[in-house]
């Protein structure tokens, strides 16, 4: 089955608009009024109609439990990103489903140069968040549009990790480009591993060595996958194992570390012993604080291999270079280097720009693992932000509500209640009616070149 966006052609750029405006109006409200939407679209004469028509595609659903509103639906916000996907060039056509996921929905595509590519459409959070909700009070604007927001964030995260192993040569997808909720890469040639069935795998012992050699390398880069399993390994022909799906993974430095090590690799060990017919005992595994230990070294010898010959070997334990790899790095040494816009868009990881790894490596032949935690964790996600994700990674997605009440939302339209439904949304004295209620003309017109540009600047490519 494919995503059925092609109605994104025929939609009208003031039907783009006011999607657009549903969307920004669902930072601050489960259902974004009438006179917000009027106003943040400013659309003169066709807000009704353009409403209509994202009804009739299932793109925004109404609401006229306690005031009218609207919000976006799942395919709502995959048009949203796959128009700004297609239009910055990255995707140009949208092909079957490649697999679902826990989290997800996993499609090929077509670049604009023929080639394949996968896209892969975070769905997280409507129930989880609930609950997450009533203890914290920082959410704040986060919350109504919680799961547009979630599942940007584990989007974006998902993307700023595959960026950071893909620089450091991990056989990852090739990162291609994020926006909102959608990741897009390369396809992983082959079968992910839990189709492989015993017997076909050839050599299950050297695939099982290379799924261990994954998550020893992860660990010396500081990180945990914490979701290591068949479902995330995808294995070819020639058995090389290609790593995917790392929304959820974690520091080595997390309080948890060595219980969601011991899990990952466990957790390989079994599905080999009990899919594969392998003979592995769990006391084969590689243990967190060995590979923690031997990073260290590592560090150190590396530091004491390129001290000057003046300087007295002895003494290099003193020096500031020799400071072991897993001491706790300043997460803020590091930020500078990666920018994240305030819309949460781009994570500037510049992939050309050498890594800092202390000293010169190349030079005393010495490998020293780059701490990726640090700077994916630099690139501006909050712990509540972690632990967020967690949680709703956690839960299954609540499956989309109110479907069926569309049809009649289309039907009510019609008759246009264009009145009531803005008396309803101010008797509810809604946050955003002050600017949805302009009373002079001039403030009516100078409300909307504000809220143009703005939505002007959502369609930018840049988010
Ligand atoms: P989730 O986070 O929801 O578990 P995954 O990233 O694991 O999503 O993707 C779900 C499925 O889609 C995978 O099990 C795999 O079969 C397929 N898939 C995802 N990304 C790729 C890729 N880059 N190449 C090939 N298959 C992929
Ligand atoms: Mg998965």
């Amino acid at each position: 089955m494919s995503l059925d966006v092609s109605m994104m052609r025929h939609l009208s750029q003031d039907e783009f608009r006011v999607l657009t405006a549903v969307e920004m109006g669902m930072r601050n409200h489960a259902f974004v009024p009438l006179p917000l939407l009027s106003s943040l679209a400013s659309v003169r004469s066709g807000l009704y109609k353009a409403l209509r028509a994202l009804m009739r595609h299932r793109l925004v659903a109404r609401d006229v439990s306690s005031y009218e509103g609207f919000r976006l639906t799942n395919k709502g916000y995959d048009v949203l990103a796959l128009r700004a996907l297609s239009k910055r060039g990255v995707v140009a056509a949208m092909g079957n489903k490649l697999g679902v996921g826990k989290e997800s929905d996993v499609y090929l595509a077509e670049a604009p140069d023929g080639s394949t590519l996968v896209v892969k459409l975070h769905r997280l959070g409507r129930q989880s968040f609930r609950a997450v909700r009533s203890k914290r009070d920082y959410l704040q604007h986060k919350t109504a549009g919680n799961w547009l927001y979630l599942s940007r964030l584990a989007a974006m995260r998902e993307y700023a990790f595959m960026r950071a192993l893909y620089s450091q040569n991990f056989a990852v997808p090739v990162p291609k480009d994020q926006n909102r909720h959608v990741v897009v890469m390369s396809l992983a040639p082959g079968y992910p591993m839990y189709q492989v069935r015993a017997g076909e795998m050839g050599h299950p012992e050297r695939v099982f060595r290379s799924c261990l050699d994954i998550a020893v390398k992860l660990a010396r880069h500081g990180l945990i996958h914490c979701d290591l399993n068949e479902f995330n390994l995808i294995v070819d022909n020639d058995l090389n194992v290609i790593l995917i799906d790392f929304p959820q993974m974690v520091s080595v430095s997390h309080r948890n570390a060595e219980e969601l090590f011991n899990r990952d690799v466990r957790g390989i060990a079994k599905y080999f012993r009990m899919k594969q017919r392998l003979e592995v005992t769990d006391l084969d595994l590689p243990q967190l604080p060995d590979i923690l230990r031997e990073v260290e070294e590592l560090r150190a010898r590396s530091a004491l291999a390129s001290a000057t010959p003046a300087d007295d070997p002895e003494a290099t334990g003193d020096d500031e270079t020799s400071a072991p790899a897993f001491l706790p790095a300043e997460a803020e040494d590091v930020a500078d280097e990666i920018a994240l816009d305030d819309q949460g868009g781009g994570l500037g990881l510049e992939l050309d720009t050498p890594l800092d790894c202390g000293p010169n490596l190349e030079e005393v032949g010495l490998e020293c693992p780059v701490r990726l935690d640090v700077k994916v964790k630099a690139s501006g996600f909050t712990d509540e932000d972690e632990e967020l994700l967690r949680q709703a990674i956690a839960q299954p997605p609540e499956t989309e509500i109110m479907e069926a009440s569309e049809v009649d939302a289309v039907y009510e339209l019609r008759r246009g209640r264009r009145g009531g439904s803005r008396r309803h949304a101010q008797a509810k004295g809604n946050a955003g009616s002050s600017r949805a209620k302009p009373n002079s003309a001039k403030g009516r017109l100078k409300g909307r070149v504000v809220h143009r540009e703005k939505v002007d600047k959502y369609y930018d490519d840049s988010w």
